[in-house]
């Protein structure tokens, strides 16, 4: 390399004076080092995903009851113990201006029960701040509004005006709005996806009026409460999860029925028929999967052509349309009828829930 000049040549005027060597560096490759641990890499991304695999940030974080509390728009509509809420890598703790320890923040926060609230986590590399509100009703006022519920909604035709009248009579109480909100969702998501009861919703907005009504639940832990969460599951074709939410009853018995189709076990009928176990109004095709799974199998049979009519009509959704195959494919092959069950099981061939059952069908069918 050119050695830089090591005397500046002032042209015709004054002396020189030597400026000291400048070290000349060898033409190295470029490097990125690690400032954590100081390991050196070749290439910046090397680096990157070094420091994310092997030195991840210590963010803080809180939960609750097994669950992540959102930063923002969090809304606390249960009590919990001070052992359900939980602190994680934070060193420092801040609840409304004032610090504190984290058992004492467990303690605090298991006793709020409504407003706003602030809670800073930092840790040495992060700092998070819950806004959160408490709207914690009384026992009192979640009787007064499932005595709203039973009163207009139980065993009555659903209709908007209904569910409308119900929000009205249950708000009087100031109180549970959540527990309202949810219920009154979960209503409108049934008339939606049924379109009928004067909604002047579309077909597809049922879900996100269920999904809705499943979050303003989330906490909730209420027979009614529970069972909307174990229908909304339901009819997303989360069974395991719908079962835990509905232990006994209609629900559980047709969720049991299909988790056991979709683990890939053929699932003998019941021997007798079974009363239907809830006054909760649920949509058509809910309530026909669930009443076609309480049949004894001689039923089931007879039953099946009106069951696989609604599998082919347009209004009937994709996760319907899975859970009416199964069944049928089912019946057909616990009745022995090998023929009709196989082509059942080749509309479920890729279906990712019940694809095991279907492919030892066709594959028994086939090997014989
Ligand atoms: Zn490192």
């Amino acid at each position: 390399m050119a050695k830089i000049t090591d005397a500046v040549d002032p042209g015709n005027a004054g002396g020189s004076v030597l400026i000291p060597e400048i070290p000349t560096l060898p033409n190295r490759p470029v490097t990125f080092h690690c400032d954590k641990c100081g390991e050196v890499f070749t290439e910046r991304e090397a680096r990157r995903q070094h420091v994310f695999d092997h030195h991840p940030f210590k963010r803080p974080q809180l939960l609750v009851g097994s669950r992540m509390v959102k930063e923002r728009g969090e809304v606390m509509a249960s009590q919990f113990l001070p052992a359900d809420w939980i602190i994680q890598q934070a060193e420092r703790i801040v609840i409304d201006q004032q610090d504190v320890s984290s058992q004492e923040a467990c303690r605090r926060l298991s006793k709020i029960i409504s407003g706003f609230h602030e809670v800073t986590l930092t840790s040495a590399d992060y700092s998070v701040t819950y806004q959160i509100e408490f709207d914690i009703p009384t026992e009192a006022q979640l009787l007064a509004v499932e005595k709203a519920f039973n009163m207009l909604i139980v065993n009555q035709p659903l209709e908007s005006e209904r569910i409308a009248q119900f929000i009205t009579v249950a708000k009087r109480e100031d109180g549970g709005r959540y527990y309202i909100e949810g219920i009154s969702d979960f209503l409108y998501g049934v008339l939606a996806k049924d379109q009928r009861g004067g909604t002047s919703l579309n077909r597809d907005d049922y879900t996100a009026k269920f999904h809705a009504a499943r979050e303003a639940l989330h906490f909730m832990d209420r027979p009614l409460a529970n069972l909307i969460k174990a229908l909304v599951n339901f009819n997303d074709n989360a069974f395991s999860e719908a079962e835990i939410l509905a232990p006994g009853g209609q629900v559980a018995i047709t969720c049991r029925i299909l988790n056991g189709l979709r683990s890939g076990k053929h699932c003998p009928p019941l021997e007798t028929r079974t009363a239907s176990g809830h006054n909760l109004p649920v949509d058509t095709l809910t309530a026909e999967i669930m009443r076609f799974c309480s049949l004894p199998l001689a039923e089931q049979q007879e039953q099946l052509p009106q069951l696989a009519h609604l599998a082919s009509k347009s209004l009937t959704t994709e996760h319907d349309r899975v859970k009416i195959q199964a069944l049928a494919m089912n019946t057909c092959w616990e009745a022995g009828d090998h023929e009709p069950a196989v082509s059942w099981a080749r509309m479920l061939r890729h279906s990712p829930l019940f694809e095991t059952l279907a492919n030892r069908i066709i594959e028994d069918v086939e090997n014989d």
